[in-house]
């Protein structure tokens, strides 16, 4: 066995031999990590044990008080410390339900450590030939599971489906105005996306150049989809104004309500606009970095029901099924794997039905001279906006490979198996609080608590509200905010303060503020149901009491 010197640089590496020593040393020290974090772990609560004061001048003291130190310490020492970053941090058990923040799943995390272990850079096939192989296979595996041709379709994995937005802007503009990528971007490029679209639109047109006024939102349905009649005579009135419709993002499982926009009228809709005004067709992305997952169950026999998934989550797959069979009609999507794909971050996969497109977007030879463009080599992502990128292709890989379409299909179907148990016990327990989403399949529930005696969400979004009656409403659901809040070290729920707009009687536009219940932890499972609603119901009772006494 060799032992190192003491102050040897190569101590703060990895062995170059693979001796057996030096592998000992490394996994004694990822040891105090895991066992270190499983010491901090409560199963009865949504934060791992630890103190961890946040008060008011918490990150003021931070800055003033850090420093590099001249000599280095031991690496358990520097392990101790890091391991109070993590006190009272966040953690995914059963009482975890905060918006889409998952669990790094164990093969997630060991695909992530077999890209840090060698540390290519998957910019090039020649720095990075694992993550390049990696990325090709999950390209390729996606394709097929969303109906793309494997064999003319392409991507490469990004900085999140915001990322992916912005890559799918970035074509439809290349597209649309070729020139631009030199003399920049024509101001008369439109891109359109629904009231209930992530925001990554409007960053991305902000980035672009494009601008946010560039930005046309189109009214929603009853279930929070995009309506196909608004986005038709928005995208008329804004060919007859001389201007071009560039870029449709339908959302295909909104980050809120998971509302599933309809890829296929999007499509009809963009050719039939697109013919009239003599256009090309729009560039359209399907976003859907959140929904995507749900292509698990494409091929899911729901007469058969293999996995005696209950009735209600039948219903709803059926729904999915019928909804998800037209995602292969949008130019590009997103799979957001550090979503529902249970990687760590950062690891979202952007996909192109047409990988000739991102030609569109490649660097010249000229333009790269460190890099690609070699007699050695075959894989060069010179289209992609990051340089230097991660291998998180192979931690996709390693769930893929790990999971398998079944077991996405188990832990999917367990999400919504929740959700469901959830919706039923709290319109049955909780007078005060109402389902806001209920149109809506998925793992999400969107609940808006009321007094006694105060117009509902039903009179609310018919119009038949008070403005002071909407007001006061979200009032006291913000309320119902801090309060979980203050206590999500106990049970961590969601909210939004701008799930729908509605108008009130006098005719003024309000957003509705709601709180969330989305599963994501595994192991949150419909036997805990009963105890989570009677938790909610006394917070929601004591909130309803207090905010009575204010406003008596
Ligand atoms: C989360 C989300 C995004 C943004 O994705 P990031 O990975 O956070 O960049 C975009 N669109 C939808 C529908 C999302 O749910």
């Amino acid at each position: 066995m060799t032992v190192r010197a003491e102050n040897l640089v190569q101590n703060w590496f990895p062995s170059e031999d693979g001796n057996a020593g030096e592998r000992k040393e490394l996994i004694k020290l990822m040891e105090q990590i895991i066992s270190g974090v499983d010491d901090l772990k409560d199963p009865n609560r949504a934060h791992l044990k630890g103190e961890k004061n946040r008060g008011e001048d918490f990150y003021k003291k931070l800055t003033e008080t850090s420093q590099i130190p001249m000599n280095g310490q031991q690496a358990e020492l520097v392990n101790e410390e890091l391991l109070k970053l993590l006190h009272n941090h966040p953690y995914h058990t059963k009482y975890f339900f905060t918006n889409i923040l998952p669990m790094a799943s164990t093969p997630g995390i060991l695909g992530m450590l077999t890209a840090m272990l060698v540390n290519g850079n998957n910019l090039w096939d020649v720095y990075g030939p694992a993550g390049a192989e990696a990325e090709v296979r999950v390209v390729s595996m996606m394709s097929k599971l969303i109906g793309y041709d494997p064999n003319m379709s392409g991507g490469y994995t990004t900085w999140g489906g915001q990322g992916a937005i912005f890559s799918g802007l970035r074509l439809a503009i290349a597209k649309a105005a070729p020139e631009s990528l030199r003399k920049g971007v024509p101001q008369n490029l439109y891109a359109f996306c629904s009231d209930a679209a992530h925001y990554s639109l409007f960053k991305s047109m902000e980035a672009t150049g494009l601008g946010t006024n560039n930005l046309i939102r189109i009214k929603t349905n009853k279930d929070h989809s995009m309506d196909m009649e608004d986005l038709r005579c928005q995208m008329e009135r804004v060919a007859q104004g001389g201007g071009i419709p560039v870029y449709i993002v339908a959302t295909t499982g909104t980050t809120d309500a998971i509302a599933i926009d309809d890829v296929k009228g999007v499509r009809e809709t963009a050719e039939a606009i697109a013919e009239k005004y003599d256009l090309k067709v729009p560039h359209i992305h399907a976003d859907s970095a959140l929904g995507g997952f749900f292509a698990f169950f494409n091929e899911y026999d729901v007469s058969e029901n293999p996995l005696q998934f209950s009735v209600g989550v039948l219903r709803m797959l059926k729904e999915i099924k019928a909804k998800f069979q037209h995602l292969s009609l949008a130019d590009s999507m997103c799979f957001d794997f550090q979503k529902l794909g249970q990687t760590p971050y950062t690891s979202s996969l952007f996909l192109v039905k047409n990988a000739a497109d991102l030609k569109r977007l490649d660097l010249e030879e000229q333009e790269t001279p460190y890099v690609g463009h070699r007699g050695y080599g075959e894989y060069h992502t010179g289209y992609t906006l990051e340089c230097s990128r991660m291998g998180s292709s192979i931690s996709m890989l390693s769930v893929l490979l790990t999971f398998g379409v079944e077991g996405y299909q188990r832990l999917l179907g367990q999400f919504l198996e929740v959700n469901l148990a959830f919706r039923e016990a709290l319109s049955r327990e909780i007078p005060q609080a109402e389902v806001v989403n209920d149109d809506n399949v998925g793992m999400a529930t969107l609940f808006r608590i009321y007094l006694d005696g105060s117009p509902r969400f039903q009179e609310e979004i018919s119009g038949e509200a008070t403005s002071m009656e909407i007001e006061r409403n979200n009032e006291l659901n913000k309320m119902l905010f801090e309060k979980l809040g203050e206590k999500r070290d106990e049970m961590f729920f969601g909210d939004t303060t701008k799930f729908l707009l509605v108008n009130s009687k006098e005719g003024q536009e309000f957003y509705l503020s709601v709180s969330k219940f989305f599963v994501i932890s595994p192991y949150t499972l419909p036997e805990h149901i009963p105890h989570i609603v009677s938790y909610l119901k006394d917070v929601i009772a004591s909130v309803c009491g207090q905010f009575e006494n204010v406003h008596a």
